[in-house]
């Protein structure tokens, strides 16, 4: 790389005794298997060749070619981390490339499909939920288990329309399952968003100031799996339902773009959270058009089991 070649000649101008550490250097090389292998293969790298581009050979025979001894990314010993250098020879030519070793590949698609789920306001223990880990033995949760696995399973070229509206008791695992399926999607390289519904209210409301909130709002319309988070807990307000959440729905609805949901609620119980003032007929209407939009989006899956809070 740049960085070698220039510090080498930059310590060829400082050494006065370079000649003599050139000369050991060469002699080094030419004895080294490497070098004699490297001549085996291709004949027209003859001597001459070999000492007019010395400084490139020395490079790629300084540098760790084997990877499979190397304990972790971040004890890689080569100049460029996580680089191994291969030499091409045309002619008496030759040019080093750098390609990514194994782990680096590894732990830059592991960053990719951590940067697929987005989220704002989830604890960690949920970002790192797996449906491997998920007790499958629990009876009760065999039908949300059922269709959490359907839903991935059903996954094509498109995804289905309608995520999954989970509703139980405190503490069963709802949100649990809803990093579960972000993560699993993320793997097949499909991006996600969970957001905590009483935060997310908040997000909004602070967004008015800055003029944040339509940029937030497109985000949300557009993210190709959304998940929202205890739908129902948050403060309500006739602007963040009809404005907000009310839009965002109906955008997906349209698009035929999937929501997940978790609640304390089931749909009839979150229309009359949704109800927010006693103003009669007008709010009925509109917090029973919130409802509608969450069907048409989701499908309902109930949840029981213990409280796995401790
Ligand atoms: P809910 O959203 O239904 O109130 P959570 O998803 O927050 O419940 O789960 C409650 C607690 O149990 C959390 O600490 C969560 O990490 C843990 N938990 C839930 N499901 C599992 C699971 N399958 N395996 C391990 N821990 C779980
Ligand atoms: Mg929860």
């Amino acid at each position: 790389m740049e960085s070698i070649q220039s510090s080498l000649k930059k310590w060829m101008r400082e050494n006065k005794n370079f000649k003599g550490h050139f000369i050991k250097i060469k002699q080094q090389l030419m004895a080294s298997p490497e070098v004699a292998a490297l001549k085996k293969q291709h004949p027209s790298l003859d001597d001459e060749a070999i000492e007019r581009q010395l400084m490139k050979i020395y490079e790629y025979h300084s540098q760790s070619k084997r990877c499979e001894k190397c304990p972790s990314l971040s004890e890689c010993i080569n100049v460029l981390p996580g680089h191994v250098p291969h030499i091409n020879v045309e002619g008496s030519h030759v040019h080093i490339a750098y390609d990514k070793c194994p782990r680096k590949l590894r732990e830059d698609q592991q960053r990719k499909q951590q940067s697929l789920v987005k989220s704002l306001y989830m604890p960690k223990e949920i970002l790192e939920a797996s449906l491997d880990r998920v007790d499958l033995e629990e009876e009760k949760r065999s039908e949300a288990i059922e269709r959490m696995v359907a839903y991935l399973e059903n996954i094509k070229d498109e995804l289905p329309a309608k995520g999954l509206y989970f509703h139980g008791p405190f503490g069963v695992g709802k949100t649990y399952f809803l990093g579960a399926v972000a993560n699993r999607l993320s793997e097949k390289n499909i991006a996600s968003m969970i957001i905590y519904m009483p935060e997310f209210v908040r997000e909004m409301k602070s967004s008015i100031k800055d003029d944040s909130l339509n940029s937030k709002i497109e985000a949300f319309k557009s993210v190709p799996v959304l998940m929202l988070d205890d739908i129902g807990a948050e403060s309500q307000s006739a602007w963040f339902r009809d404005e907000v959440l009310g839009s965002i729905l109906q955008y997906r609805m349209m698009e035929r773009l999937p929501v997940f949901f978790t609640s304390n609620y089931s749909l009839k119980e979150l229309q009359e959270v949704f109800t927010t003032s006693t103003r009669g007929d007008v709010e009925l209407v509109k917090a029973s058009r919130i409802i509608e939009r969450v069907r048409q989006v989701s499908e309902v899956v109930p949840l029981y089991g213990k409280n796995r809070r401790h």
